[in-house]
């Protein structure tokens, strides 16, 4: 039988089961039939591609959590049961947690070094939704032989800035893709950037305003009437504080954008806690407003843009030594600060407290997102460590959030932040019948991560298998060398 008939089978019988669900269950027959569904999938001579037996599977969806036996076949989870299962390969799973993969909305890197960095942090789906691309078909196109895990991009209004402009940056904007106001042919030039970018299969449109600090008013509006135009999230790093994001809402209900907060611990620094009022009541009022954070104290970015070139020329020496150049771990002070600022390259940003972390992790609005930073070489561990940080730091030893919300905000409300444009996403960040066999498990008593700013590279401990699309990319703790059955994350291309 094709692979499609197959999948298509278990379809049906899935379709079947819950329609005799329904009939049943006023008659009272509910656990009876329970176990006869679970048979009829589950039948003794079926042997599945890959089974992982006895873990206990979690899924914020369903709220299931419960030891469970797990079947995939052809890339898909075909039976969740308490029964033996057979299957071609057998992970044993007593003792670690199985969950959907866990889904990052915010990962620049993108090259397969920083695809198997994330793999062994439990990340299947990665994506680069801020910065994103001036080009979107050719992004795709470089991935397309598959990569690790699976991948998407934004079209990005910075990047399609910077081409517009001709900034000579090549990360991010570093002339007059940063510095000049655009004319009007420009904006229009802009606007038909970000349009074609979502006419190739754009995930979201990606903005970062304290990069493009000359974009105006006007131009920032022309991109999120596109945004609403086309109910796709704009996915901004805010400018600064309550005042930041209190442009941004604003820019978002005035053109009804769904809206996508990036990074909201280093968006709201010590002003965390009013910011997460502020996006609360946003949501309460019925504005489409997400936001995401990571659990570090400090941040990273290109000490060339104007992120870091705005915020820290001419400021004090004790201010100037936030910046850590990442390479020597050395403070820096007005000498280094223009040497470095010269030279080009990351530098982490030490401006943020723990407690301000643990508020932005523990708030049930965010998601967990990577920002994942890898540069030549260097970068910031939150590359490697962020998820199992969660898992390790605030789920088990601080117990500033639960398990199951931990899991939620890896899985579930990224998947449903993005189902409305890309409908894929509606197969992931669930462990249910049918959804694509993306799946991590780990060892809740043992996972964290190991990485630091000193040496970011350190894989975790406690993440043991993470299957991408039924496939082993880490296994046993583990990267798994030669596989690559990541596929595109990428909204409908409207051929027409
Ligand atoms: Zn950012």
């Amino acid at each position: 039988m094709s692979p499609i008939r197959k999948t298509l089978r278990l379809r049906q019988a899935s379709g079947a089961t819950a329609k005799h669900y329904v009939r049943l269950a006023a008659f009272g027959l509910l656990a009876v039939l329970a176990n006869a569904a679970l048979s009829a999938q589950n039948t003794p001579t079926a042997v599945y591609d890959r089974v992982i037996t006895g873990g206990r599977v979690m899924d914020p969806a369903s709220g299931l959590d419960a030891v469970r036996n797990v079947g995939l076949l052809d890339g898909r989870i075909a039976v969740i049961t308490t029964e033996a299962v057979r299957g071609r390969d057998t992970i044993d799973a007593r003792g670690l947690v199985v969950c959907p993969g866990f889904i990052d909305l915010h990962a620049h890197g993108q090259t397969p070094e920083t695809y198997r960095f994330q793999s062994l942090d439990g990340v299947t789906t990665s994506l680069e939704l801020e910065l994103g691309s001036s080009d979107v078909a050719a992004w795709y196109d470089e991935r397309r032989a598959g990569e690790r895990i699976n991948y998407g991009v934004s079209i990005g209004h910075i990047k399609v800035r910077m081409s517009v402009m001709r900034d000579a940056g090549s990360f991010l904007p570093v002339g007059e893709g940063a510095y000049r106001a655009a004319s009007a042919a420009e904006i229009s030039a802009i606007e038909k950037g970000v349009e074609r970018g979502l006419l190739e299969g754009a995930v979201s449109i990606g903005a970062g305003l304290t990069y493009t600090p000359a974009a105006t008013r006007e131009e920032l509006l022309a991109v999120f009437r596109i945004a609403a135009r086309t109910k796709t999230p704009v996915n901004v790093h805010a400018r600064g504080g309550v005042a930041g994001v209190t442009e941004v809402l604003s820019l978002a209900a005035e053109t009804h954008a769904p809206l996508h907060i990036v990074h909201i611990n280093s968006a709201a620094l010590a002003e965390t806690p009013a910011v997460l009022t502020l996006l609360n009541d946003a949501r309460s009022r019925g504005q489409d407003v997400t936001t995401e954070a990571y659990p570090y104290a400090a941040g990273m970015t290109e000490i060339q843009s104007a992120t870091i070139q705005d915020r820290y020329r001419g400021v004090p020496a004790k201010q100037l030594a936030e910046l850590e150049w990442p390479r020597t771990g050395e403070r820096l002070n007005r000498e280094s600060f223009e040497r470095y600022g010269r030279l080009g390259g990351p530098v982490v940003i030490h401006h943020n407290t723990e407690p301000m972390v643990v508020a932005a992790i523990s708030n049930p609005m965010t998601m967990v997102a990577s920002d994942a930073y890898w540069q030549e070489g260097t970068g910031h561990p939150r590359t490697t460590g962020t998820f199992s940080r969660v898992l390790g730091r605030y789920v088990r030893e601080t117990h500033a959030l639960s398990l199951m919300d931990a899991i939620r905000k890896m899985t579930l409300m990224p998947a449903q932040r993005l189902e409305g444009r890309v409908p894929a996403m509606q197969q992931k960040g669930r462990l249910r019948v049918g959804a694509d066999a993306d799946l991590t498990i780990f060892d809740a008593a043992r996972v964290i991560d190991r990485s630091t700013y000193r040496e970011p590279s350190l894989p975790p401990v406690g993440i043991q298998y993470v299957i991408v699309n039924g496939v082993p990319v880490v296994a046993n703790g583990q990267a798994v060398d030669g596989v690559a059955p990541g596929k595109a994350i990428r909204a409908p291309i409207d051929r027409h």
